[in-house]
């Protein structure tokens, strides 16, 4: 059936973290980090991510 193919693919979706200013929205969005945080920040691994929903950009740490 069709649907059993699907299942693996629905699996492999990357999880995304959600907006911690609309609770709704994702951070799917990759945003290039200012030149501070590029800087100051380099040793720790902090990304830059868009929500989809409200726009609002936050920096989310990594978690191991
Ligand atoms: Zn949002």
């Amino acid at each position: 059936m069709v649907l059993d193919l699907n299942k693996e693919w629905i699996n492999n979706v990357q999880t995304y973290r959600k907006c911690p200013h609309c609770q709704k929205g994702q951070l799917d969005t990759r945003v290039k980090r200012s030149f501070l945080v590029k800087y100051v920040f380099f040793w720790m691994d902090v990304k830059r991510y868009e929500c989809n929903t409200c726009g609002k950009k936050s920096y989310i740490k990594r978690e191991a």
